[in-house]
């Protein structure tokens, strides 16, 4: 029988009523762990912990703060080829990149420690003489941080370290597939000195622990990353205890390849955006939308080489592609395929691989039409969807013909439309020449209509979700 990984609350390691396994997708017969998983009752005593824990912890400063950031980075470093091994096995991803992740996250905690002595507030003068004003920046005080499982490390490590740098405590509750990674970043940051109470570790249910996460009063922010049905849930149940909200969500993210693109370049761009880490990220590639002229070298091409894609167990030398997280969504995957056919695409690849594990062969969908299902909704597998299109202008119309607006991306050789599509595109973030997923760590992160809503994650603008602004006069 395994170790029974417990929850940290108010600084002590404790069980809970359930617990939960957490299986590896490149071979379910391996258990890695067995997981608390909390209730209600969690929740409330890791709050009501965090608020007594988070006006000490805001009043001891920032050199504290950044200290202790900073020694996080160090062990997660120290730590990386365990938590990547971690990450592979429960999520699958290939341990190539999931040790970059990890790498990520200790960079992320790095830059917080440096950001908690930066944050700064602005001094003005008042229309009153001998008043001064000055605009203050406060943490929001207890903020609840719901992640997914798709980057187990590097999600969390973007909502807690800035959570903690600007002075808030934090009850944190992981994606329910991935509690290994969480778990391993929780010891972490218990061992690197946080206070008790200031950091809170609660495994569980996203019905049970993250919907009483959202609901409870002791709590003033939710920083979520997931599904659209999921997000739009929370803005409305936080809107019963009038709580900030920021909410990260899915993406059906546009690739246009203009007849003057890179063709090797753009090829690249198109197969590490569609395919790699399985097509499991929200800033995917998952529609290209490919002009006339190059569509046929281009398409034969990216076949060519996503057919060459080494599909395998996440830890096997030489896996390129690793499993799909789960049975279900494999199932998801699937149906999709299928779909593209029945709605008239001539789909290559996308075969159940069987084997140990939850592998799929990659997939295009050509002849995709905009309006299709497979060219509307995220599927979050290693499944694109190719669009042709005769010129620049319609290719930006079908690029924000979506309900999402999260990434988006173009290869052309041309300064003019490359310019246009900046100012035209209806997305977050905008790649040119360069893949739809793959982000800096020092720059905001989010996207528009139905991806996010709320403040922009990462960099200095995180400062934004973390902190309330307070508005101060002195007279003297
Ligand atoms: P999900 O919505 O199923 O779950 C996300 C988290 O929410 C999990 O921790 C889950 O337990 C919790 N949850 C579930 N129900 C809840 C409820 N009622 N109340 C509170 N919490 C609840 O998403 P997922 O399957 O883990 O992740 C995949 C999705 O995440 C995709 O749509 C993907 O695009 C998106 N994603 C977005 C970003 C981004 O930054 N935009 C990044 C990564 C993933």
């Amino acid at each position: 029988m395994s170790e029974l990984h417990l929850n940290l609350i108010a600084g002590q390691w404790v069980g809970a009523e359930d617990t939960s396994e957490n299986r590896n997708p490149s071979d379910p017969s391996d258990l890695i762990g067995v997981y608390a998983s909390g209730g209600a009752d969690d929740v409330a005593r890791a709050a009501a912990a965090a608020a007594t824990a988070q006006t000490a912890w805001f009043e001891g400063g920032p050199q504290p703060r950044a200290d202790l950031l900073d020694r996080i980075a160090s062990m997660i470093e120290a730590r990386a080829q365990e938590i990547g091994t971690m990450l592979a096995r429960e999520e699958g991803k290939i341990l190539p990149e999931a040790l970059a992740e990890t790498r990520r996250a200790a960079q992320i905690f790095r830059f917080y420690a440096g950001e908690a002595l930066r944050v700064a507030g602005e001094a003005l003068p008042s229309v009153r003489p001998q008043v001064d004003i000055e605009i203050l920046r406060a943490p929001l005080g207890v903020v609840g941080l719901i992640t997914p499982w798709n980057f187990p490390i590097a999600i969390p490590a973007w909502k807690i370290a800035p959570a903690l740098a600007y002075g808030n405590a934090v009850v944190f509750k992981p994606a329910d597939l991935t509690p290994g990674t969480a778990h391993l970043l929780a010891q972490i940051i218990h061992q690197a000195g946080c206070p008790a109470g200031v950091f809170n570790l609660v495994m569980g249910s996203g019905a049970r622990v993250g919907a009483t996460l959202v609901a409870d009063p002791q709590i003033s922010g939710i920083s979520f990353t997931g599904s659209v049905p999921t997000g739009r849930g929370i803005a409305r149940a936080a809107a019963e205890t009038m709580k900030k909200v920021q909410l990260e969500m899915g993406g059906k993210n546009p690739m246009v390849v203009l007849d003057d693109a890179d063709l090797p370049l753009a090829v690249a761009a198109c197969l590490n955006g569609a395919f790699f880490s399985t097509g499991q990220r929200c800033t995917a590639s998952s529609r290209l939308i490919v002009q006339a002229g190059i569509h046929d070298a281009f398409v034969a091409e990216l076949s060519r080489q996503m057919q060459a894609l080494r599909v395998g167990p996440a830890l096997a030398e030489g896996s390129q592609i690793g499993p799909v997280v789960s049975a279900a969504q494999l199932q998801g995957n699937l149906r999709y395929v299928a779909l593209a056919r029945d709605e008239g695409c001539t789909v290559i690849g996308g075969d159940a691989l069987g084997g140990t594990g939850y592998f799929q062969s990659p997939a295009l969908f050509l002849g995709a039409d905009p309006a299709m299902r497979v060219a509307q909704e995220e599927i979050f597998g290693p499944c694109a969807a190719v669009i042709k299109v005769d010129d620049f202008d319609q290719a930006l119309t079908v690029a924000n013909d979506s309900a999402f607006g999260l990434s988006a991306g173009i290869c052309t050789g041309s300064l003019r439309h490359a310019r246009a599509f900046k100012h035209g595109v209806k997305a977050g973030m905008v790649m040119v020449n360069l893949p739809t997923a793959g982000v800096d760590y020092h720059v905001p992160f989010g996207g528009t209509k139905g991806s996010s809503h709320g403040a922009r994650e990462q960099g200095r603008h995180a400062v934004e979700f973390y902190t309330t602004v307070k508005t101060s006069y002195s007279y003297a």
